[in-house]
């Protein structure tokens, strides 16, 4: 009968010492152990990708794409060679393999690439030789052969992704925090872990900001039925499963984004400048139109790309965070938002509505207390949407 097989992935918090990739080899050794075929995909080491990413920058304020790719890659790199080690050291046999050796192929959008296609047959092979296979997370290769990456965040995409590729029974995503909660839990005190949350909150939530979950990987699971569950590595507890399409709550949960730029143009000049970041890969989070003036806001990371076109016509730069409600509810709380945060000095610079979520842009220093108030008023209690549900 064939094995049952898992994915799991770790991301650079677990895989951050020698120590801890001890801890992460405990896991899939037990894995292993239950009767599983394992396929491994790592991150870099915590701290890694941005020490890489800074060594550029001293280089170039916009790096060569292809270039920042191949040293971003390096990353995964090192911790899939150190895993194998070690687990080789335990007395299981593993193989590492990059993305381009695992046949991983992506589109040619290099720093934000889409996996195309996965020809599953070296993993399949080394599977058979009884082997744990390592893939390093975060990276492929495009039609060139040339390396790509997926994106900040992006190995939980490889990790799903070939999960769908490879049919697997289960794809857990391994992390530092035991699950998915309402909230940022180091933000807001009262969030709520859940069981399990269904993938159109899920989607919204990494879309506006909560860094669980790399948004493609949400999608893709979604899209592709791929059992999904987060889980703690330095605790045994069960996580949160990802699944359904329904969220029982008016509103089930709070993205935090910081790091965000609004940008001040010429009026005239706004819809070049979103067209231009549609074609740099730049996401537009919220356009503020004016008489004279209008703004785009984007993020902080992607300011210099910006800069470098539109330098000479740039009027003023502000700091500015996002704070997202998600559920089918959410759109109907602006105004009573609005009033909540207002009796706390916190105003709100602009928001952006869809059917699933309100956006509210604050100020840097204003959001995490913004977070705890609108999470313990419509997440925690209810007590404001009985007033709202008075008043309608
Ligand atoms: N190492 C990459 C990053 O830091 C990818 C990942 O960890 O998922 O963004
Ligand atoms: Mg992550």
């Amino acid at each position: 009968m064939k094995k049952p097989l898992i994915v799991q992935k770790f991301g650079g918090t677990s895989v951050g010492s020698i120590d801890r990739i001890e801890a992460v080899a405990k896991h899939i050794i037990k894995a292993k152990n239950d009767g599983n075929q394992v396929v491994v995909v790592v991150s870099a080491m915590s701290g890694e990708t941005n020490r890489l990413m800074g060594l550029a920058h001293q280089i170039d304020n916009v790096p060569p794409a292809r270039e920042l790719d191949v040293l971003l890659s390096a990353g995964e790199q090192v911790s899939m060679a150190l895993l194998a080690m070690t687990l080789g050291k335990l007395g299981y046999p593993a193989r590492s393999l990059t993305g381009g050796q695992a046949n991983i192929v992506t589109n040619n959008q290099h720093n934000d690439a889409t996996i195309t296609h996965i020809d599953t047959s070296v993993i399949d092979d080394l599977l058979a030789q009884d082997l744990i296979v390592i893939v390093a997370g975060f990276q492929g290769v495009n039609e060139n052969g040339d390396i790509t990456t997926l994106g900040r965040g992006g190995s939980d995409t490889t990790a799903v992704t070939l999960a769908g590729a490879l049919s697997a029974d289960e794809c857990q995503i391994f992390t530092d925090v035991d699950g998915i909660y309402t909230c940022d839990p180091r933000v807001v005190a009262s969030a709520q872990k859940l069981a399990s949350i269904d993938f159109p909150t899920m989607e919204e939530m990494a879309r506006k900001g909560a860094k669980v979950l790399h948004l493609p990987s949400v999608q893709y699971a979604w899209n592709n039925n791929v059992p999904l569950r987060v889980l703690s590595t330095f605790d045994n507890g069960p996580g949160s499963l990802v699944k359904g399409e329904v969220c029982p709550r008016p509103v089930c949960g709070l993205a935090i984004q910081r790091a965000l730029i609004s940008v001040r143009f010429e009026q005239t000049y706004i819809s070049s400048v979103v067209q231009q970041c549609q074609m740099l890969g730049i996401q537009v989070w919220s356009t503020i139109p004016g008489d004279q003036f209008g703004s785009v806001i984007i993020s902080e990371a992607q300011y210099a790309k910006l800069n470098l076109l539109f330098k000479d016509k740039i009027i003023h730069i502000e700091s500015s965070t996002a704070l997202t409600l998600v559920g089918h509810q959410a759109k109907e709380l602006i105004s009573m938002s609005n009033e909540l945060l207002a009796r706390h000095m916190i105003k709100i610079a602009h928001f952006d509505v869809n059917d699933r979520s309100l956006m509210l842009f604050l100020s840097a220093e204003s959001i995490d207390k913004a977070a705890n108030l609108l999470h313990d008023s419509y997440i925690a209690t209810n007590q404001f949407l009985e007033i709202h549900q008075k008043r309608a």
